[in-house]
């Protein structure tokens, strides 16, 4: 014989891009799913740096919508050219 219990789970409605506010998620999306507990499609940021480095054990996540990535692979662009730019 089973018994059941009604449990409260936690899961994830909406992904909030860390630069902007906006959501990450297409609104459809949204609609079809019953969470987004494995959605990934989108841009993430994740920095982990050990022990004895200049930011010594510190990590970093940032969840971005698709026109913040496009900014940040911008400024990475931009770094690489004034770098090759200095050498
Ligand atoms: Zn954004």
């Amino acid at each position: 014989m089973k018994t059941t219990a009604s449990q409260q789970v936690e899961v994830v409605t909406d992904i909030l891009c860390d630069a902007c506010g906006t959501s990450v998620v297409p609104d459809f999306q949204k609609k079809h799913r019953d969470n987004l507990n494995d959605f990934s499609d989108y841009g993430m940021l994740n920095a982990s740096y050990g022990y004895g480095s200049n930011q010594d054990g510190e990590s970093f996540h940032f969840d971005l919508c698709e026109s913040c990535f496009k900014e940040l692979t911008k400024k990475i662009a931009d770094i690489r050219t004034l770098n090759s730019g200095s050498l």
